[in-house]
């Protein structure tokens, strides 16, 4: 299939990319490059032995339609959208025009170009701070706690609407839980501009001693050693589950939610300790205040991904914390 990836050279993007190629798919990738490097794509290429298509291009520009009209898309995955959670509280109307307007530019793009398949980077954001865990796809996914998850809440409905008059179109949404790690030739990770909000490359830093010291946000959550229980998982998983859901909705039509994650919870103290141990470093850290809007725990209900995309996680913690370390000792030559 000639799939198009928009943000393909974004950290969950580039390795899907590279998944793609290796399942026999041809690639073109979309990305305005506003939060990731040019040298991704040749990055890919030395990792797959294949150079995918590039355009440099915004997806809420009318140029998007262009793409469709100069190559046959069979199907799209669309990653491009403002993804810092903290950032979106403080540029709501950023995020909302962003995320929205290119999801919209997409589809009239996916219309005019007779592409019907579409899976969507949706995120476990949105089954908000009611459900109780694990989250199951079937419970209500309609809260969010940030403008960053509400454009995820939203997209997933004009996703529905659109799909409920055009139901000979296929719109999986992938819900993820917490993706870390990186490809194991250290060429492909999780690399933020600035200083890293999310966890694990927060973790790289500290590790690299490029930051001092890891606060963990709160201590005296009701959990097993006191801080936050998340579901993570490697993102090369993460990559071979868009594979999947690719292969399912060229067969299947309709909107479909899948959770992709582990099924388990796991403390950011085991993932501190686990980073130590499985790479012969102490990390320093001390334990601070809550972060506003951190829910204590929350994993997902991996059935349905094994049932439908016949998927499961198969990299372990340690191999996360292994591949995130390699990749944040060579981030800075890239
Ligand atoms: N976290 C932390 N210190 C940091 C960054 C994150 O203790 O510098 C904790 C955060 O409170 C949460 C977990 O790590 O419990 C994962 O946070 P992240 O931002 O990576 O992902 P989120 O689950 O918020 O999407």
């Amino acid at each position: 299939m000639q799939v198009l990836v928009t943000g393909g050279a974004g950290y969950i993007g580039s390795h899907t990319v590279v998944e793609l190629i290796n399942a026999g798919h041809q690639v073109i990738i979309v990305d305005d490059l506003s939060n990731a490097k040019a040298s991704v794509v040749d990055r890919i290429q030395i990792i797959t032995g294949v150079r995918p298509q590039f355009y440099q291009l915004d997806c809420c520009s009318s140029e998007l339609i262009n793409v469709f009209r100069l190559n046959k898309v069979d199907a799209v995955i669309h990653f491009a959208a403002f993804k810092a959670v903290g950032e979106s509280v403080q540029k709501p109307l950023e995020y909302y025009r962003n995320n929205i307007n290119s999801t919209l530019m997409l589809l009239e793009a996916m219309e005019a170009g007779g592409c019907k398949n579409l899976v969507f980077s949706s995120s476990a954001t949105v089954y908000g701070p009611n459900n109780p865990h694990p989250y199951k796809e079937d419970m209500p996914a309609i809260q969010s706690s940030s403008p960053y998850g509400w454009t995820k809440v939203m997209i997933e409905r004009i996703l529905t609407d659109y799909v409920a008059v055009h139901p000979d179109f296929c719109a999986v949404l992938l819900r993820y839980f917490n993706p870390i790690g990186a490809h194991d030739s250290a060429l492909l990770g999780d690399d933020p501009n600035g200083i890293p909000n999310n966890l694990m490359p927060y973790i790289g830093r500290v590790a690299a001693g490029k930051l001092d010291h890891l606060t963990i946000f709160g201590g005296d959550y009701e959990t097993p050693d006191g801080t936050c229980l998340r579901d993570y998982i490697h993102v090369v998983d993460l990559a071979v589950g868009h594979v999947k859901a690719l292969e399912y909705a060229q067969h299947n039509r309709g909107v479909e939610a899948i959770n992709l994650g582990a099924g388990v919870g796991v403390s950011v103290l085991d993932l501190v300790k686990t980073f130590e141990r499985v790479n012969g470093i102490t990390l320093p850290y001390i334990i601070g205040p809550r972060r506003s809007g951190d829910l204590p725990a929350f994993w997902a209900d991996a059935e349905k991904a094994k049932k439908l995309l016949n998927w499961q996680a198969v990299h372990t913690l340690d191999d996360m914390c292994i591949s995130a370390w390699k990749y944040a000792q060579n981030e800075s030559n890239y």
